[in-house]
């Protein structure tokens, strides 16, 4: 059997992954889909942290006319949701999962503590973190970049809803280019729609690589995690 080609890794969610076909919310067998696979990972030995987005709620630049910090702390909220939601799917499977927040709730998850999260991926627990960054103005594509630089993991997956980086939309250009390895200056200079200027300069100056790919074709994490070429490499 292939081995996975990292030890401790951090998953990018996005909101949308979870909400399926619908499209808004959470679509539970698309929840459990993807819990099955984040733990199929973990059982191979692999140290999974994972970020939560909330575009499946809310996003903080839909809130047109409201006071912006009041909009993204709302999306953080949400996150929050959709952090609960995967450690229920994951539970339900049998794995072991902490949601740490980077806005205090202590009642329902741990507040985000460094070395406290890193003491739970040491025991191959996974750990989700919550809450984004827990301040307005940045993404949750941000919160992977800061979160995988403070773990030291080795690569964060961008799981998204395309399988790879394109020049153009592949949904309405039929002739759009794949690419299967960026540099960070590439996708800076080139605007390519990835994660943010702030991630990627964030990942840029930290030396962390990205992979890209699709969620809905079936194992990808695995496929990933085992060094199989999907997606696109971002170094
Ligand atoms: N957000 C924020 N600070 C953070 C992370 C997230 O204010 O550190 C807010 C922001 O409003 C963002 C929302 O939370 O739009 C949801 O996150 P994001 O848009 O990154 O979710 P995704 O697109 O990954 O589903």
């Amino acid at each position: 059997m292939s081995k996975p080609v990292y030890k401790r890794v951090l998953l990018k969610l996005s909101g949308e992954a979870l909400a399926g076909e619908k499209g808004f919310g959470i679509d539970t067998d698309t929840l459990e889909r993807i819990a099955k696979e984040v733990k199929e990972v973990g059982d191979m030995g692999v140290e999974i942290a994972v970020v939560v987005g909330a575009g499946n709620f809310w996003r903080g630049r839909s809130g047109k006319g409201m006071d912006r910090a009041t909009a993204d702390y709302m999306g953080m909220t949400a996150t929050v949701i959709n952090a609960l939601a995967l450690q229920d799917a994951l539970e339900n499977l049998g794995a072991i999962c902490r949601v740490q927040t980077a806005i205090e709730m202590r009642q329902i998850a741990e507040p985000y503590i460094r070395r406290k999260a890193i003491r739970h991926l040491e025991k191959q627990r996974i750990v989700i973190f919550a809450a984004g960054t827990g301040n307005p103005y940045f993404t949750t594509d941000t919160t992977a970049a800061l979160r995988a630089a403070e773990i030291e993991a080795e690569v964060i997956l961008l799981a998204k809803n395309v399988d790879a980086v394109y020049d153009k939309d592949p949904n309405t250009d039929a002739d759009a280019v794949k690419f299967d390895t960026l540099s960070y200056l590439e996708i800076l200079n080139l605007e390519l729609k990835v994660m943010d200027t702030t991630a990627t300069s964030l990942c840029m100056d930290n030396s962390i690589p990205i992979k890209v790919f699709g969620l809905e074709a079936p194992n990808s994490i695995k496929r990933v995690i085992l060094g199989e070429k999907i997606g696109t490499y971002i170094y």
